[in-house]
């Protein structure tokens, strides 16, 4: 489903070169779950990033079901991430001015922004997904009244409005206490279980990479199991 070939990614840091992606080559599968994990520093959100199509490799190439991601345009590049890949990042990236309901509802809208009579039903499939990660009453909300976990919850149904076939979670509950990331987890797995979403989760947490079908270890930008 997404194949890297010999990624690199060199950041210049002054006058010295950062590896932060240094050779890898991996594998995510359909409807699996594969855990990122390792030390602060090791690559991995860098690595994350180029497998969704956020960032150009210094060298090496990214397939898409087939498709060399960074071998198409910016705009092609940005159309087939929207529509195959859902994000989830740490600090959820929720738009302040808007509700709870539109900010679910803002990736439909850049989908089918020509087609302006799929309003009505874009804002439906986003209420029935903020129903599903349990934020019913929350809809009219600006994330300024949501707390950490609520906000994930949105972000999460944000991402999944266009149905991916690929959620990629960048320390989804990074920012949040151990019961609400607890519970960011369950629904998580819950999403992969009902819809065949490959998930693919940078995390620092052991329960999660002991749940996954996958474990990627990074150290300093390679894989090191
Ligand atoms: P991790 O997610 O494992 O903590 P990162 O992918 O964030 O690691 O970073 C890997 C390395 O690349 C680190 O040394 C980091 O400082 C460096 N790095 C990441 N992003 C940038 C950037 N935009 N510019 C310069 N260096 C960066």
């Amino acid at each position: 489903m997404i194949r890297a070939e010999n990624l690199h990614k060199t950041y210049r840091n002054g006058r010295k070169d950062v590896r932060a992606v240094d050779g890898v080559s991996i594998e995510i599968k359909k409807a699996k779950a594969t855990a990122i994990i390792g030390p602060s520093g090791a690559g991995k959100s860098t690595l994350l990033h180029l497998l969704g199509g956020l960032d150009k490799p210094t060298s090496g190439r990214v397939f898409v079901d087939g498709k060399d991601i960074y071998g198409l345009s910016d705009k092609e590049r940005a159309g087939l991430r929207n529509v195959r890949i859902g994000f989830v990042f740490q600090f959820y990236h929720l738009l302040p001015e808007f509700t709870a309901l539109e900010n679910v509802m803002l990736p439909a809208l850049i989908r089918s922004r020509s087609i302006l009579n799929t309003q009505y039903s874009i804002r439906d499939m986003a209420g029935e997904l903020l129903q599903s990660v349990g934020l019913k009453g929350r809809a009219s909300h600006r994330p300024g009244e949501l707390s950490g976990g609520e906000s994930q919850r949105v972000a999460i149904a944000r991402a999944l409005i266009n149905e991916p076939e690929i959620l990629l979670c960048d320390e989804p509950t990074g920012n949040l206490d151990s019961k609400n990331s607890e519970s960011i987890y369950e629904l998580l797995f819950q999403v992969k279980a009902e819809s065949g979403t490959a998930l693919v989760i940078v995390t620092h947490d052991d329960a999660v990479s002991k749940k996954s079908d996958h474990v990627i270890r990074i150290k300093d930008g390679r894989v090191v199991q």
